[in-house]
């Protein structure tokens, strides 16, 4: 068939021609960059059609404009920069009529356009092929030669021909990496009408700094894009590589110092891939062979992380994400020679999805707040942020990540709500709100030492840690010592469980900065929404519901027996408390006091120093636990109702599910009830007992919860002040009538309706 267009032309290998052309189409699989694909083929055709010039033009058919994009030939540094709209130049006049242009004198067209410095006034002949796939224009193919040698009409079908094989190669190509904008320039704008979003907090505070959006797989792709034509030598990639290694080094030296309990080996996992051989020998092997430096780290990454998404481990998962940072952090230090550490340093992070591990190099970076778009986090993200003092909101709204990196946004997550690009007036109440925050020396004289309702009732206000920095806080504000410890988060972090010393170091930190204050370790409460990646291998249908927490540790009791131990040594001098998450039966209590009591003995026959008598007690979180709370009370020394996941288990409701969060209610009436038969269960046992859910700082039920005689509440060191002065406001008196009014109410509505008014929040 394409004999006819061969016969009569002798300079032109037509067929050789096609051929090659139909390789690109192969070549491409193993290649990283539409770039690459490109300069293969306008090399190719130059040489298969003895043309002087080659060149490729792109159509974006939103600017109706075409872009230089790859040649041979021409200025290689115009690439990206030539740019003609529909219509202008002969180029775009071929696109615009969608037919070949074939002249001898270009320069005497009328339609000719002059760019300066592309050096192809030279080529007087010149033949013009429109790309199109349908009707849809897609750009042009354009040879051109001295005017010795002008084109003939095979050498137009020729060309016409290879023009409709390379539509498809660019096409192909173009939604295999995912990129159908022009790469070097990514012409993005603020979706219409997004000004406001109305989210949900996931972690209180303000924000107001510049977009960064992360969408790692698109910037891997822009990255690898970036110059194209430019090579990087394996010298760039070396010194690439001590750079690389330097920053990740200072950033671990940073993370420890900030956050020594959680954040230990936290780009560790970056430095390894950095030092693996066959991922840096594979690198260079590729640039050996003449690949570009850059294109071979963005493939070898590529395949990396291929490999390590097809697991259905999140461990394997997380590491994708490792390799993937690193390569762009790799590639931004090779096109750039700035020795920038920090990449979201003093930005917003907007982004689809965060593994504990992002969030502590996000806020190691310098990141000033976080927007999760779509799905929910999961509690201990939310827990973490808090802790991070890192305000984050959650958005249901995909156009965020089409937000151009760069447009200001203002988060106030105190609200949950989100202004994009925000206006004068927004500016200004945000500012205000800011200068009326308190300061941590601001709340630490309003604090008042002693903490007591309205009548003079005593109530001890307890701080919940989840990472050492909230001691900071916490003792600043003279708390009565630790109501619940998670321990879960130096677990959570790590690349595998710690161990019994690296606990011992973390817990020692903790009941140091506590001396004579009781000291509340909550034994591992792991599975559920807090994975260990290293260990939840199985996916679990309802993890809720599945291997978590107490069950967990009694059923890998080594591990439970470390930690028991790492706790015991590190109080030996405390006034310990050790309580057991999620307790559904008295069963599981005394498993797990059993182990507490034989790993008293061990330390004791080994001689090791430890605490011997520690207060034993449970969380009260499952609707079977207050059922039994009588004989839950009779048997451990106190009890701290989990009020988050009571909640979510009594009213099957997904705390971390922002699709039902108006059915998540505290105020529902067997919430209410059952708090109260917990409470009487306590109180007529002679059991300790205080309430560490997020209850606790909401302060419209501080009346209810002090009615009912809960006299001990632990809250996040953040809200310390606030809880103080809700207690402070409240007599004792009123309270026990206003909870007897809501406990004789079986409608949510009615309850609602007794409800003091929350505190004013700051107005939008
Ligand atoms: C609770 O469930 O209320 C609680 C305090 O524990 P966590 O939020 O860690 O599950
Ligand atoms: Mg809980």
């Amino acid at each position: 068939m394409h004999g006819g267009i061969i016969v009569g032309y002798q300079t032109m290998d037509s067929e050789r021609l096609l051929y090659d052309i139909n390789e690109l189409n192969h070549l491409f699989r193993g290649s990283a960059s539409v770039e690459t694909l490109l300069n293969k083929a306008v090399e190719t055709v130059a040489e298969r059609t003895q043309s002087a010039v080659c060149s490729i033009y792109l159509y974006n058919s939103e600017k109706r404009e075409l872009t230089l994009r790859a040649t041979r030939g021409l200025n290689p540094e115009s690439v990206g920069r030539v740019r003609l709209k529909l219509g202008r130049g002969l180029t775009g006049q071929a696109l615009q009529e969608m037919r070949t242009i074939c002249v001898s004198d270009a320069s005497r067209s009328p339609n000719y356009q002059f760019f300066p410095g592309i050096f192809e006034e030279r080529y007087n002949a010149f033949l013009a092929v429109p790309m199109a796939r349908g009707l849809s224009r897609m750009g042009v193919l354009v040879l051109q030669r001295d005017s010795d040698h002008c084109f003939s009409p095979s050498d137009i079908t020729a060309l016409e021909t290879v023009a409709s094989q390379l539509v498809h190669i660019i096409e192909n190509a173009q939604f295999l990496i995912g990129i159908h904008e022009t790469p070097a320039e990514p012409a993005k704008a603020v979706p219409a009408g997004l000004k406001f979003v109305k989210g949900k907090k996931a972690a209180e505070g303000f924000a107001y700094a510049p977009a960064m959006v992360r969408e790692k797989q698109k910037s891997l792709a822009l990255l690898a894009s970036h110059d194209p034509g430019k090579t990087y030598t394996i010298e760039d990639f070396h010194d690439a590589v001590a750079r690389t290694e330097r920053q990740l080094e200072q950033l671990q030296e940073q993370v420890e110092h900030k956050l020594s309990d959680a954040a230990s080996l936290i780009f560790a996992a970056h430095l390894m891939i950095l030092k693996d051989r066959d991922f840096i020998g594979k690198v260079v092997e590729m640039i050996q062979a003449g690949g570009n430096a850059l294109e071979a780290v963005v493939e070898v990454a590529t395949g990396y992380m291929r490999n390590f998404l097809k697991s259905d481990s999140d461990y394997m998962r997380e590491k994708a994400n490792d390799i993937e940072d690193l390569a762009i952090r790799l590639v931004n230090n090779l096109v750039s020679k700035d020795d920038e550490t920090s990449a979201h340093n003093a930005h917003i992070v907007v982004t689809r999805g965060l593994f504990p591990s992002d969030l502590l190099k996000l806020s190691s970076e310098g990141a000033s707040g976080v927007v999760l778009v779509g799905g929910g986090a999961t509690s201990h993200i939310s827990i973490l942020a808090r802790s991070l003092s890192m305000p984050m909101v959650i958005a249901d709204n995909h156009d965020l990540l089409n937000v151009p990196d760069g447009t200001p946004l203002l988060i106030d997550a105190e609200m949950g709500n989100l202004f994009v690009d925000p206006d004068d007036e927004v500016l200004e109440k945000f500012w205000a709100r800011q200068r009326a925050r308190l300061t941590l020396a601001d709340q630490k004289k309003l604090m008042k030492p002693e903490t007591t309702t309205a009548d003079g009732v005593r109530v001890r206000l307890m701080a919940n840690i989840n990472l050492l920095t909230d001691l900071k806080v916490a003792t600043e504000l003279n708390c009565d010592g630790v109501g619940l410890y998670r321990t879960e988060f130096p677990f959570i972090i790590r690349t595998t469980f710690p161990s019994e010393a690296e606990q011992y170091v973390i817990y020692r930190k903790l009941v140091e900065s506590m001396p004579d204050k009781p000291v509340t370790f909550r034994t591992l409460d792991a599975g559920g929404d807090k994975i260990l990646s290293y260990y939840h291998d199985i996916r679990e249908q309802n993890p809720a519901l599945g291997m978590r927490s107490i069950r967990f540790s009694l059923q890998n009791k080594p591990i439970f027996a470390e930690q028991v131990r790492a706790i015991l040594r590190a109080g030996a001098a405390a006034r310990l408390r050790i309580m057991f998450p999620m307790i559904s039966s008295l069963d599981e209590l005394h498993e797990a006091k059993e182990v507490v009591r034989e790993s008293i003995e061990l330390l004791t026959q080994q001689g090791i120093e430890h605490n011997a008598a520690p207060s034993l007690g449970m969380m009260v979180e499952l609707p079977a636990a207050a059922e039994l709370a009588e004989e839950f009370a009779r048997e451990v020394d106190f009890f701290s109702i989990g009020t988050n996941d009571l909640i979510q288990f009594m009213l099957a409701t997904d705390r971390t599910n922002e699709a039902v969060a108006d059915f998540y209610l505290p105020h529902h009436p067997a919430v209410l009830r059952t708090l109260n038969r917990i409470a009487r269960a306590a109180l007529k046992h002679n059991c300790e007992l205080s309430l560490c859910g997020d209850m606790a700082h909401q302060t419209q039920y501080m009346p209810f919860l002090l009615g009912i005689g809960i006299r001990t509440f632990s809250v996040d060191p953040i809200f310390l002040l606030r809880t103080q002065q809700a207690i402070k406001a409240t007599s004792v008196k009123d309270a026990e009538a206003l909870a007897q009014a809501m406990l004789s109410k079986s409608r949510i509505c009615e309850i609602a309706a007794l409800l003091p008014a929350p505190p004013a929040s700051a107005a939008q």
